[in-house]
């Protein structure tokens, strides 16, 4: 079993680590340069004892871009499929994470799929809630109960950090509130995404979540179903087809296993029917992902017949 396998676990991050110089930590959200690109970890969950984590197994960092699945299950459980695909397609993308470019030529005028950032803009106006208090409440008791920790918050830091700088995004949400994918006021929604992207966990959280999702979305004690079953498929086949950006067609090609990156350096990734796994390596390629936790992910792909 894999996680038993903890020699090997610490050949191959440190193996995966001397990547870490052939990227760059992000630096358009001001908050997120302050990390360390050197850093490395690795946790792995099989849902029977604890997970085996090695790397800066100490070091936790916001979700960012790994919210959007999370998001995107609880706008799907409040709203139902029909109503949050009529804002938002299903649809890969070639482009950038934030490009705008296929807001204004794709007809009608929403979002090409929830893991952009403008289908994630359109994903979070749809969370229930009379208040951002409240809407970001309910995401964060969703993620206790995926991860069994209570203690997971958002970073103030991050968060304000990003809400300061995040003009580009605020131009999509004008957009797209323009062509009525939305009606929330756009300085509101601003504020639940840039708390949601900064929610802060561990690489343990991150494998827990990921093999909820692997699982069909059932608790790992109680076997509660916390996602529902379809809800779990449509996340993983979004991980397969958009969770590493511009990324996801080469992704699965050479590592074959559904999984969302984040520019804070997070991946989260789900093997269906079996473990969850979690990485955080700050350095990014151009494409914005961790440079070192792909080939990671790769090499633990390729060693335990993953894809
Ligand atoms: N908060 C980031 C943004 O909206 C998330 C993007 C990402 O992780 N790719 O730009």
């Amino acid at each position: 079993m894999i996680c038993n396998d903890k020699d090997i676990l610490h050949v191959m991050i440190e193996e995966a680590r001397t990547y870490t110089q052939g990227g760059e930590v992000a630096k358009y959200i001001p908050a997120l340069a302050e990390a360390d690109p050197s850093v490395l970890s690795l946790a792995i969950y099989d849902g029977g004892g604890p997970c085996a984590a090695v790397g800066n197994t100490d070091e936790t960092f916001t979700l960012q871009s790994i919210s959007k699945v999370l998001s995107l299950a609880l706008a799907l459980m409040d709203r139902g499929e029909d109503e949050v695909f009529s804002r938002v397609g299903m649809e890969p993308t070639g482009d950038p994470f934030n490009s705008i470019i296929k807001l204004e030529t794709n007809r009608p005028n929403k979002p090409l799929n929830p893991m952009i950032n403008a289908g994630a803009l359109a994903v979070t106006s749809m969370i229930s809630g009379s208040s951002t208090e409240e809407k970001l409440g309910r995401l964060l008791t969703f993620i206790h109960e995926l991860t069994g920790n209570p203690e997971i918050r958002y970073d103030e830091h991050v968060a304000k950090s990003e809400l300061r700088t995040a003009d580009l995004n605020r131009s999509l949400a004008y957009f797209m509130r323009q062509h009525n994918v939305f009606e929330d006021e756009v300085e509101d929604l601003l504020d639940l995404y840039t708390k949601q992207c900064a929610i802060e966990v561990s690489c343990e959280d991150l494998a827990k979540i990921g093999y909820v999702i692997a699982n069909e979305g059932k608790h790992v004690q109680s076997k509660r179903q916390i996602i529902p079953l379809h809800i779990a498929r449509i996340l993983k086949t979004f991980m397969v087809t958009c969770g590493m950006y511009n990324a996801s067609g080469e992704f699965a090609i050479r590592v074959g296993i559904p999984a969302k990156s984040g520019v804070s350096g997070g991946i989260m990734a789900s093997i269906p029917h079996g473990i969850g796994i979690g990485i955080y390596g700050p350095a990014l390629d151009d494409k914005g992902n961790s440079v070192a936790g792909m080939k990671l992910l790769e090499a633990l792909s390729h060693r335990y017949d993953l894809s």
